[in-house]
């Protein structure tokens, strides 16, 4: 028997799924173009499971060792797995490998660091590189300044694929008050690929959570980033 809480997150995915659709058409773009990532910190694995039986396929996690856990539940169901949350260097080990990519490498190290584990495993792991758009004192993730400056670096890790931008702007009011900083990820992903750097491809936009993925669809995300408007407000 189907509870109410299976029938409404049901309901959810399909709502969220829809309102994706809708804005890439509103921006005259593919709905195929954008991909719903389940935020799903603190999220237990067995609703994890119901989701993905109600058309969720792409999840995010935040801690490797939740994410671990949870990987190991969910494993028959081989779901694709992300890492959106912030990565400390003595995590990269168990990372690299386990997420098809990682959506926060935030310094010239952790890049470093991903790229020698990488080598380790003799595989290339995918990434976005993080970049406080705001440029937010409390904040992880490259200034734009200082991602222009670190690009040659970066360039050169040879088992790194960086596939594109990932921001958090700062919490807004209303939705559209975000637009200016999706917008500014846009503009700053399009300066990256004039350089027309071998390993470095713009393809990937991640922005928009629950609040402003719309207006970040119109911005031109790819992937958004969609935790409580899936599975209601997180408890601890
Ligand atoms: C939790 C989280 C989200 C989802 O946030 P919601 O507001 O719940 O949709 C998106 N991105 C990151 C990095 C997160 O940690």
């Amino acid at each position: 028997m189907e509870s109410d809480a299976d029938d409404s997150l049901a309901r959810r995915v399909h709502q969220i799924l829809d309102r994706i659709r809708c804005a890439a058409e509103r921006a005259g773009r593919l709905p195929e173009m954008v991909r719903l990532v389940a935020a799903t910190k603190t999220v237990p694995a067995e609703r994890i499971r119901e989701g993905l039986g109600v058309g969720l396929s792409l999840l995010g996690e935040n801690r490797m060792q939740e994410a671990l856990s949870k990987g190991a539940l969910l494993r028959d169901l081989s779901p694709r797995w992300h890492f959106i949350g912030q990565l400390q260097r003595r995590k990269v080990r168990d990372a690299v490998g386990t997420f098809e990519l990682i959506h926060s490498v935030d310094s010239v190290e952790l890049a470093q660091e991903i790229n020698r584990r990488a080598g380790d495993a003799g595989i290339q792991q995918a990434v976005l590189l993080e970049v406080n758009i705001a440029d937010e004192a409390s904040k992880a993730g490259f200034s734009t300044q200082g991602l222009m400056q670190a690009l040659g670096l970066l360039g050169d890790l040879p088992h790194l694929r960086i596939h594109g931008l990932m921001t958090i702007p700062p919490p807004t009011e209303q939705p559209e008050d975000a637009r200016p900083y999706f917008r500014d990820l846009r503009e700053l992903g399009a300066r990256i690929a004039a350089q027309r750097i071998s390993s470095v491809v713009m393809q990937e936009y991640s922005m928009g959570m629950s609040h402003d993925f719309e207006v970040a669809i119109e911005e031109g995300a790819t992937l958004v980033r969609v935790g409580t408007a899936i599975f209601g407000a997180r408890h601890g």
